[in-house]
């Protein structure tokens, strides 16, 4: 059968009913532990050489496992591990390459939490980042690769400005160092960008957002290219004999490389991190989930067209000064923007009121629609302030490049009426205008 399509996979993929009692769907195994059958067997399971094994819940579990499969399945990846949070996904991703010190490079229009492990937590346990003003910049990013510089991190799309990463030319770059690229994917979800397929070796989600997509779950990902050859001596942690690993078949040579090859990332995480720092994502939070990921393809279509009307709507409004979204014609990225997302850039966007910080806190209270509350990629359309409440983490002289001032409003752009949506805007602007 030839490679199956993004839309089969999103339904079918990485579950076989035949696994599972014949179950339509997927199961929640909603149990901690599970029988090892027998001494012998329970001694092959331990050291990880029976396929498909499960053990311990917080190592793995079969309803979290479908979901990792999917997800790696929908990104193009070898494999993945699903975490607690968006936060967690990113801690263990950038520890897994740079543990024990090192550098990373990233730019400062990050997400508020990443920006502040960054800057004021990483540092501590010796990992420190140089920031650039622009990731498209390569001269800058270049110039700032030292040779213990273990990764480039970037967003394939910022918030709140929803600039565009180019990540074929950063994994270029990257690769050209040695070093791998890590893309935070969050805002795309493997629906509208799949970084993989563009160079990236590692992509990490917060899937609370667009790909559970109802705002009911807490979750993170972590999905593993399997492309990027971990073995030279930059990152001696997948060259080191590991003794969980010594086997029978590994009993002289067992590092994560020797014994997984091209997933000793991903196997390293589930088994130094996962298993080590505990961040599980209970089944139950992994169900919900993957009922909203079997949607995806038609909520985001919708959300991205809203999405559009909703930007070309504000450009007439004569109180908005600018409008903040790549998907738009004279948008300075929209030449990239058509060209790696071909389904739409995404479901926020901001703008920006030709008034006062007074003006702009009346419109956060007179829409009716909107809800106030710092999240993205909900079936609901959100509002938010960022100055005040998700980018209050981005120190003073870096905001005007992400246009965060005091008139700044995003949205996040859900599944109700699009001109609903628009009448609610328009009346809460009036409002703050009268
Ligand atoms: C929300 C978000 C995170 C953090 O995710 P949590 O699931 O809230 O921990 C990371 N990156 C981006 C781009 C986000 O939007």
């Amino acid at each position: 059968m030839a490679e199956e399509k993004f839309d089969t996979l999103r339904i079918h993929g990485g579950y076989d009913p035949a696994q599972h009692h014949h179950s339509a769907t997927v199961p929640i195994y909603e149990n901690v532990a599970f029988t090892l059958g027998s001494a012998k067997r329970g001694e092959e399971v331990a050291q990880g050489n029976v396929p498909d094994a499960y053990m311990y819940s917080r190592v793995g579990n079969p309803t979290v496992s479908v979901l990792e499969q999917r997800i790696a399945a929908l990104d193009g990846g070898v494999d993945s591990v699903a975490v607690g949070s968006g936060m967690a996904a990113i801690t263990y991703s950038i520890l897994n390459v740079a543990e024990g010190g090192g550098r990373i490079i990233a730019p400062y229009d990050i997400y508020g939490a990443a920006l502040d492990e960054f800057e004021t937590l990483f540092p501590k346990y010796g990992i420190d980042f140089d920031l650039v003003d622009d990731i498209n910049d390569f001269d800058e990013v270049k110039s700032v690769i030292k040779p213990d510089t273990k990764a480039i991190y970037a967003e394939s799309v910022a918030n709140p400005t929803t600039k565009i990463s180019d990540v074929d030319g950063l994994a270029q770059v990257a690769h050209e160092a040695g070093i791998p690229l890590i893309i935070d994917n969050t805002f795309s979800t493997p629906y509208l960008f799949q970084p993989i397929k563009h160079g990236a070796d590692i992509v990490v989600y917060s899937s609370t957002k667009g790909i559970s997509g109802h705002g009911n779950v807490v979750s993170g990902l972590i999905v593993d290219g399997g492309h990027f050859d971990w073995a030279g001596g930059k990152f001696p942690q997948f060259e080191e004999n590991e003794f969980i690993l010594k086997s029978a078949d590994h009993p002289k040579h067992y590092s994560f490389i020797d014994v997984y090859g091209k997933r000793a990332y991903i196997k390293r995480i589930r088994q130094k991190y996962l298993r080590l720092m505990g961040a599980v994502l209970a089944p139950s939070e992994a169900y919900l989930e993957l009922v909203g990921l079997e949607t995806i393809t038609e909520r985001l279509d919708k959300e991205v067209a809203t999405s559009l009307k909703i930007a070309n709507y504000l450009q007439t409004n004569p109180h908005v000064k600018a409008v903040y979204y790549t998907g738009l014609p004279d948008s300075d990225q929209y030449d990239l923007a058509k060209a790696s997302f071909p389904k739409g850039i995404g479901t926020v966007l901001s703008f920006e009121l030709d008034g006062t910080a007074e003006q702009t806190a009346t419109v956060v209270d007179s829409v009716k629609l909107f809800l106030y509350l710092p999240n993205v990629g909900d079936s609901r359309s959100l509002i938010v302030n960022p100055i005040k409440i998700t980018h209050r983490e981005v120190p003073v002289k870096r905001r005007a490049a992400s246009h965060i001032t005091d008139q700044l409003l995003r949205l996040s752009i859900g599944l109700e009426d699009s001109d609903d949506l628009i009448a609610d805007l328009d009346q809460a602007i009036s409002t703050a205008f009268k």
